[in-house]
């Protein structure tokens, strides 16, 4: 077997510790060895740059592609599936190896990445998201008829659902569609009509028997929840990782970091819903209103579960924003006092261990999968991180190069 020699470089292994120069040794899709004056039979030249895990992102919708319900009304129904495809593909390209979709994606598309029909990341998927009437998944507008923003359809079954007895049933039907995660609002959020991120969704039973349900079946729940009371609600309850989490506080990161629970923080969400509305994208006035209100809360949320020590993956919200701008989030964290080498880490080795492939991917050691990028520059600065991803690998083999105008352009979805 081809053995490939990364070399001339920086190593960043996944951790939190410095970078430095060294050279990984990859074999049938697995790294081998990580050193100094490795033999290989090619050598992949790292020089100017570092070699490193291949970047996660715990929280994108690869069927959306833009938060505006109006265009949603306007695709056709099928189209979503094409559009993951295109998301999945320009995902990839921006050195994006693993991916949770947290509402949207079904089993089919899934599938279709593991046969090697489509080009992209390694995904998981949640299908939908359990919300409960008139909560931030519930598509009824006061006119009085529903608006579907993600149409259920046999391999979506729909997640609105209200008691703890139903709440059961639905998870179950969640498992039977090939969930490998159950998420769960148990606040309102932002891009929903009548609802406050700020409100708490889901009473304790419920949200305790949904965990129940999806251990027993050897899965996980991630929450969206925003405001703090809904926050806790899913901490104590025993939900894995608090996705956006806008309003923290003290009290609410002790309690994270005494439950061990992940924060996703989505920076970029926020920060995209406002850019579009100010490009003339037709997104409701509340919604918009609601974004400015969380985006400088979020960023000094961020700032607060870091310096208490909360476990931390990256995570955007793509799909609210543009696909392939995920990178993006990095810088953001920096803002929001994480370092450059700790944002890293939870785009890499921390995010790998909140979706449970941490034995498997998201560090440099031997026996891990060859899912690896090669990136310009010095790993301690992240600015710009997006342009600099110069080769993407998945199992040692060559996913994407940079300098490859045509793979570029040929998978470009349209806007
Ligand atoms: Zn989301």
């Amino acid at each position: 077997m081809a053995r490939t020699v990364f070399a001339g470089g920086q190593v960043y292994d996944g951790t939190t510790a410095a970078a430095a120069p060294g050279e990984v040794a990859v074999e049938d899709g697995r790294v081998v060895e990580v050193g100094t004056d490795l033999d290989g039979d090619e050598r992949v030249d790292c020089a100017g740059g570092y070699v490193a895990p291949g970047f996660f992102d715990c929280h994108v919708h690869v069927t959306l592609d833009a938060p505006s319900l109006m265009r949603i009304l306007e695709t056709p129904f099928s189209l979503q599936f094409y559009s993951a495809a295109a998301n999945l593909a320009t995902t990839l390209r921006t050195g994006i190896t693993t991916v949770r979709d947290a509402g949207g994606a079904d089993l089919g598309i899934r599938t279709a990445l593991e046969r090697g029909m489509i080009p992209g990341p390694r995904l998981q998927v949640a299908i939908t998201m359990l919300s409960q009437t008139g909560g931030h998944g519930d598509d009824w507008h006061v006119c009085g008829g529903d608006a579907p923003f993600m149409v259920t359809h046999p391999g979506r079954p729909s997640g609105l659902v209200d008691g703890p007895h139903a709440v059961r049933q639905r998870v179950r039907e969640l498992v039977r569609a090939g969930a490998d995660v159950i998420k769960v609002a148990t606040t309102g959020g932002v891009l929903s009509p009548n609802d406050d991120p700020r409100h708490a969704h889901f009473r304790d039973d419920e949200i305790q028997e949904m965990v129940a349900e999806a251990h027993a079946a050897g899965i996980e729940v991630m929450a969206h929840a925003q405001g703090t009371e809904g926050i806790q609600a899913a901490v104590r309850n025993g939900v894995r990782s608090i996705e956006h989490g806008i309003y923290l506080d003290d009290e609410t990161v002790d309690l994270m970091v005494q439950h061990g629970t992940w924060l996703v923080p989505t920076l970029h969400a926020p920060r995209a819903v406002i850019a579009a509305a100010d490009a003339g994208v037709p997104i409701p006035r509340a919604a918009v209103e609601k974004a400015h209100q969380v985006a400088e809360a979020h960023v000094a949320s961020v700032r607060l579960a870091h310096e208490a020590g909360v476990r931390i993956a990256m995570g955007t919200d793509c799909g609210v924003g543009p696909h392939g701008t995920n990178l993006e989030e990095l810088g953001l964290m920096t803002e929001a006092g994480l370092s450059p080498r700790d944002a890293l880490e939870a785009t890499t080795g921390s995010a790998a261990d909140l979706l449970g492939v941490g034995s498997d991917r998201g560090r440099i050691r031997p026996g891990q999968r060859a899912d690896l990028v090669v990136v310009d520059g010095d790993p301690d600065d992240v600015r710009g991180l997006r342009e600099r991803v110069r080769r993407v690998y998945l199992d040692g083999r060559l996913a994407h190069r940079a300098d490859d105008a045509t793979a570029a352009t040929a998978a470009d979805p349209t806007p």
